[in-house]
């Protein structure tokens, strides 16, 4: 009889102890009783037969199996970020039996003999355009990469990063390894998938949390039969079951939603730099705004040229609302037939409720930040810890009464100026109306066919989608982002600006207002 330490799929239990009749390999998924049910789990180590108490017996074997490397990079996570070694390897995607082993030394002395006639097998699934074509700029930064390990691309917005990406990638499967592109998730469009399947056909796969489980099981069928070259995706795509992997592409590095706020709550951007290490691969992170954590701890490697050079005039305005000044040149614009942005930095009609005497905002009890006026469900909540109390009348730091309410959220913003500009088409840019990506596809296929003529939104507005028309930035409400509970409130209020800015003026010159 053989004994094994075991520890359960995702959960924070302890490790366990079972035993089977035949030998087992460390990484092999099983299935075990625990109580009256069946648990997914994971074999650890062979032990001796415990003392003291019986042991119960593994129930299945199942053709799935964990990588001495998963299990050792799935080690460091529950340590780094204090997590049990099963809640670790949840993250990982198992590779399975009946392909071949990556711990196998003989079949990697093999793989490496038939390399080149895996290149030259590709056939109709290889790039079908060529590589796009370097300017002088990205040349150089795409050289200077080549030397480095791990580096930082800082490249202005429109200074055509992805085509220095493509390069790189083609390049690291052209040496027979793999690559994967993370994204923040609201960039994994239609329209980015196209671009980069122009280059590799159908070697390339897009990974996120949407997927069904039968589309994942596709993709994954993929990969393991070795006919993946680039996963492509969210922070999830890290922990694909690719067999060597090469590089590493974290591009908008700064992006807060690699920070997995579920347990084990790693940072992708960081478990990047660990895992290219780990795994010898080259890791370049990429944004137009750079995480100061980034900027100071990586080598940089700089793009400053945007494609086309364009000029922006900045303007800055005192207040923090909507002025008849904005509205009136939104309207001039809306006129010259060109498209404008205007961004609100809160959601939906939701404000913050202060005192006219004291000025004193009405903050949730728990963080110290500012609750929210949700004015439709007629509560306040705090959008950090989810508090919610009935809308307060009383200052709870002087008496007076009444409280007010400021602030405009995009609600407001878009009755204001449908009130002001007869037959503007306002596309509304925030999580209350793009819910999923098929409404993101439309209003942005909308929006570039110059359908609707503002874009108005939050936060979401900063990702990089790409709108070329845009000649005028109104950007309100820096001050609240400047006053965030954050203590990098300032360096995203920074990065924001640059973001939104960036939005505009990317074929003509534009205006931007503050
Ligand atoms: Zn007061
Ligand atoms: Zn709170």
């Amino acid at each position: 009889m053989h004994y094994y330490q075991i520890t359960l799929h995702r959960s924070s239990a302890p490790i366990l102890t079972y035993h089977y009749d035949k030998p087992l390999k460390i990484g092999q998924q099983i299935e075990v009783p625990v109580h009256s049910k069946v648990k997914l789990a994971m074999v650890l180590d062979e032990v001796e037969k415990p003392e003291g108490f019986e042991t119960s017996e593994i129930l299945n074997v199942l053709n799935s199996y964990y990588s001495s490397m998963q299990i050792e990079i799935a080690k460091f996570i529950s340590s780094y970020y204090f997590s049990s070694l099963g809640e670790a390897l949840g993250l990982f995607v198992p590779c399975r039996s009946g392909y071949p082993h990556p711990d196998d030394e003989k079949l990697n002395s093999l793989k490496d003999a038939t390399k080149d006639v895996i290149l030259d097998c590709r056939g109709e699934d290889t790039p079908t355009y060529g590589l796009p074509i370097l300017s002088d700029d990205q040349k150089r930064a795409y050289k200077k990469l080549l030397k480095k390990d791990k580096a930082l691309l800082f490249g202005v917005t429109g200074s055509g990063k992805t085509e220095v990406f493509i390069s790189l990638m083609a390049k690291t499967i052209a040496e027979g390894k793999q690559c994967i592109f993370l994204m923040p998730e609201i960039s994994l469009t239609p329209q980015m998938q196209t671009r980069l399947e122009k280059y590799f056909g159908k070697r390339i796969v897009m990974w996120h949390s949407k997927l069904t489980k039968k589309k994942k099981e596709k993709i994954l069928e993929k990969i393991y039969a070795k006919e993946v070259d680039i996963v492509a995706g969210a922070r999830s795509a890290l922990f694909t079951p690719l067999e060597e992997v090469g590089l590493i592409i974290v591009d908008e590095e700064h992006d807060d939603s690699y920070k997995s706020m579920m347990k084990p709550r790693y940072h992708a951007r960081d478990m990047a730099v660990y895992m290219g290490a780990k795994l010898g691969a080259k890791v370049v992170l990429a944004s137009a705004t750079p995480s100061l954590g980034s900027y100071h701890k990586y080598e940089v490697v700089k793009l400053t040229k945007p494609f086309i050079q364009t000029q922006k005039k900045y303007y800055f305005v005192e207040g923090s609302t909507l002025t008849n000044g904005m509205i009136k040149k939104i309207d001039e614009n809306f006129r010259a037939g060109e498209q404008s942005l205007l961004f609100v930095p809160t959601r939906g009609n939701f404000k913050y409720l202060y005192c006219t005497k004291c000025g004193e905002t009405h903050t949730c009890p728990y963080c110290s930040v500012g609750m929210a006026l949700h004015r439709y469900a007629r509560h306040l909540k705090c959008h950090y810890c989810n508090f919610t109390e009935v809308i307060r009348e009383v200052c709870s730091a002087c008496g007076h009464t009444p409280l007010i309410s400021e602030r405009m959220g995009t609600v407001e913003a878009k009755e204001m100026i449908h009130s002001s500009i007869e037959d503007i088409v306002i596309e509304q840019f925030d999580r209350d109306s793009i819910t999923t990506a098929g409404k993101l596809k439309k209003a942005l296929k909308r929006f570039e066919s110059k359908e609707s003529h503002l874009l108005l939104g939050t936060q979401m507005l900063s990702k990089g989608h790409d709108y070329a028309n845009i000649t005028l930035s109104v950007i309100l409400g820096m001050d609240y982002i400047l006053g965030l509970g954050d203590y990098r409130a300032r360096e995203r209020a920074m990065s924001l600006l640059i973001q939104i800015a960036g939005r505009s003026g990317r074929a003509k010159s534009a205006d931007v207002i503050i």
